[in-house]
């Protein structure tokens, strides 16, 4: 009887890849699936250590795993492990650690764990480590694939843990992007989204002038491949150069996530971010002037030590007046061992809750404004998943688009939509006409 396996991924999107490229190694080699609510023979717990919160629900999920089944073997993966390998190793019922690399080794390392043994460590020193873990590309949805081409961060921003638990910048050679491009292309995907920890250094460690744009050109030689949707961007190295490269690339999606953080210069300082608001604001303006349309999302952390109200009051104005269309806001997390944890000035949790729910509120006016303004326009949509009744599908521009009474059918293909309402963080409208092509 096969072996059962259940997984549970906490943080990120590339965390999520992860455990997605680890599953379909399982699955390769035979192993069954599980919800992780059933009782399995294994469990993989993909951690997070972005934030405190982070570290306690991994460790949540390891004693959820443990009271599940006692004589399953736990398997601790991700950030968490290979930032405090020590403490996981003592959690209860955990037979394996594997850290940001060695992943793809994971099937023969279970394998090759005995009965009684003490928990094996897999979690190796990432200090210069310069490979990139060729870890197959992941499917989100039927229509929908992730790819991720980098791995690791030298920014070194002062709240943020990944350069230390995701080691120096690695990226994926061109050569493997073409051939999973190809893959992807024949299994029948039309979008393929390029992820990373910091997307926008992709090459710099190849010292041959390769950036990202070499590698989205990678997908020209696949015409079934429609869409090629972008992890998150750093407007310090978008440059008018790199913008125009995007522009000329019908493929490449309209929808940016240039990364903010704090639209308060001083903050951004102190967060060791390496721009102003005002170069942001000239990025937003540079991407809109060359794709006009195009939305603009982004991450914002709220409650950073020392933010004034002055300063929390600056980043308001500045994503309103620069109306990023969504917002994915953060209270600030206090991480040992970054430079941000020993600043003086660390606000309470009730602050940081009452300027996240001030920020929330305004990301959502900003949403459906963004929203409205499409109300009455054509989009094209790439229908992914018939519910009752109604089918669902995203714009180039990540609008979530919903048409009542359409036909199941239509899943995987494209259509020109009449949006006619936006409700609710999406968007209501009947078909036009198909913009499929067959390759
Ligand atoms: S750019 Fe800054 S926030 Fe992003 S992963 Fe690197 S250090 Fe962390």
């Amino acid at each position: 009887m096969s072996q059962r396996i259940a997984f549970f991924t906490l943080g990120c999107k590339v965390n999520q890849f992860d455990t997605d490229a680890m599953r379909e190694l399982f699955e390769q080699a035979g192993y069954e699936t599980v919800d992780f609510d059933e009782s399995a023979d294994i469990y993989l717990i993909n951690t997070c250590t972005v934030t405190s919160t982070g570290d306690q629900k991994s460790r949540q999920m390891i004693s959820r795993a443990h009271a599940k089944n006692p004589s399953a073997k736990i398997v601790v993966a991700g950030c968490y492990a290979q930032r405090d390998p020590d403490r996981v190793r003592l959690l209860p019922g955990v037979s394996l650690l594997i850290g940001s690399k060695e992943r793809s080794r994971i099937v023969e390392l279970v394998e090759g764990l005995k009965e009684g043994q003490a928990p094996l460590s897999a979690v190796g020193n990432l200090a210069g480590e310069r490979a990139f873990e060729l870890l197959g590309a992941t499917h989100e949805s039927r229509t929908r694939a992730q790819l991720k081409i980098q791995e690791g961060c030298d920014r070194f921003c002062t709240y943020c843990i990944i350069p230390y638990a995701r080691g120096p910048l690695r990226s994926r050679p061109l050569a493997d992007i073409r051939s999973q491009f190809g893959q992807l292309a024949e299994n029948g995907y039309l979008e393929v989204v390029l992820t990373g920890i910091h997307l926008m250094s992709y090459g710099k460690d190849l010292q041959d002038g390769t950036t990202l744009l070499d590698a989205i050109a990678e997908a020209d030689g696949f015409p079934a491949i429609r869409r090629i949707r972008l992890g998150s961007l750093e407007p310090q190295l978008l440059s008018d150069e790199f913008v125009a490269g995007l522009a000329n690339n019908p493929k490449v999606c309209r929808q940016f996530h240039l990364s903010l953080q704090s639209g308060s210069a001083g903050v951004l300082r102190r967060m060791g971010r390496r721009y102003p608001p005002e170069e942001y604001a000239a990025c937003a303006q540079r991407l809109r002037q060359a794709m006009p349309g195009c939305a603009i999302t982004t991450d914002v952390i709220v409650g950073f030590p020392g933010e004034t109200e002055a300063e929390f009051d600056e980043t308001l104005r500045f994503v309103e007046e620069t109306a990023l269309c969504r917002i994915h806001v953060f209270p600030y997390s206090r991480r040992e061992g970054t430079a941000a944890a020993c600043m003086p000035g660390q606000l309470s949790r009730a602050v940081k809750a009452q300027r996240a729910r001030r920020l929330c509120a305004l990301a959502q006016r900003l949403e459906q404004s963004y929203l409205e303004s499409m109300v009455g326009t054509a989009q094209e949509v790439l229908f992914e998943e018939a519910k009752d009744g109604f089918i669902e599908g995203y714009t180039g521009t990540y609008a979530r688009v919903r048409v009542n009474g359409a036909s199941p059918e239509l899943a995987g293909r494209l259509y020109q939509v009449d949006i006619r309402q936006a409700e609710n963080g999406f968007l209501l409208g009947s078909i036009i006409e198909s913009s499929h092509k067959e390759e």
